[in-house]
């Protein structure tokens, strides 16, 4: 997959997205990520690339030109039409199932807006998704590129090490994932359920999964609606008193 990302600070994702994973599927060649400097493509001596919006108000709004040349610079060079994908907090909220749809892509364009964010003529022309990351507003779109990058790249294949890890995790199947442990088998007088060093897989795939119902009962209850769960884990969360400890 190939990720190009237009913004005023390609620095600072680029040196986000490279630490760990992401860069060493880069130099594993699985993944690609190319940030484009808005600024580079100013029209004017100063190196401007934003004005006072029409109609006044506060802040400053990204101008169109910048933008257009810069996404320009990237999609004449390829063979395909990218998604452009506007990073807004007024756009569809993202989440595990949009990550998913959007792994499938080859070729992705993210636009980082800045200050009051970008002039509404150059969206209209490139822009194809408008995705939030939350009901909050960022400085910039840059951190929320590096998030929404993050979480579509690790579905890559080959970008994790093992690409099981991502197929069984929180919102596989609408559920959160079970617990975790890992060494030493007791750390400060609390020990690993017995089941897991059990050897027995049959068993400590239903502990995981009983761990993982009642966790998603408890902590989000509203992806219950959309899990398939049998009829015995329907009549487990009637038992169930979210007072107690798991
Ligand atoms: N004036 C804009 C509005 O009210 O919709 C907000 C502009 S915000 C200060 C500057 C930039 O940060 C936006 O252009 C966008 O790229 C990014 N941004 C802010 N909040 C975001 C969010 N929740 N999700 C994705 N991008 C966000």
């Amino acid at each position: 997959m190939n990720c190009h990302i237009l913004t005023l600070f390609p620095q600072m994702v680029l040196d986000g997205l490279r630490t760990s994973i992401l860069g060493r599927a880069e130099e594993k060649g699985v993944l690609s990520l190319k940030a484009v400097n808005i600024r580079d493509f100013s029209e004017n001596k100063h190196n401007r690339v934003d004005d006072a919006p029409y109609g006044g108000g506060a802040g400053l709004v990204m101008q169109p030109g910048p933008v257009y040349s810069a996404w320009k610079s990237v999609t004449e060079k390829l063979q395909t039409n990218p998604r452009v994908i506007y990073l807004t907090p007024q756009g569809r909220v993202f989440n595990q199932s949009v990550a998913e749809e959007l792994a499938k892509e080859e070729e992705l364009v993210f636009l980082c807006g800045h200050y009051e964010g970008i002039d509404e003529r150059v969206l209209e022309m490139i822009v194809t998704d408008y995705i939030s990351i939350g009901d909050y507003v960022l400085t910039g779109g840059e951190l929320a590129a590096m998030v929404v990058i993050d979480s579509i790249a690790r579905l890559v294949p080959g970008v994790l090490h093992n690409d099981a890890s991502a197929e069984f995790e929180t919102f596989h199947d609408s559920l959160l994932e079970y617990p975790q442990y890992t060494r030493p088998e007791e750390f400060m007088g609390k020990k690993v359920p017995e089941v897991l060093l059990s050897g027995h897989h049959g068993n400590v795939d239903r502990w995981r999964r009983k761990q993982s119902v009642i966790r998603t009962a408890r902590s989000r209850p509203d992806l219950l609606e959309k899990a398939v769960l049998s009829a015995e884990e329907k009549e487990l969360l009637k038992t169930l008193d979210f007072q107690e400890e798991i």
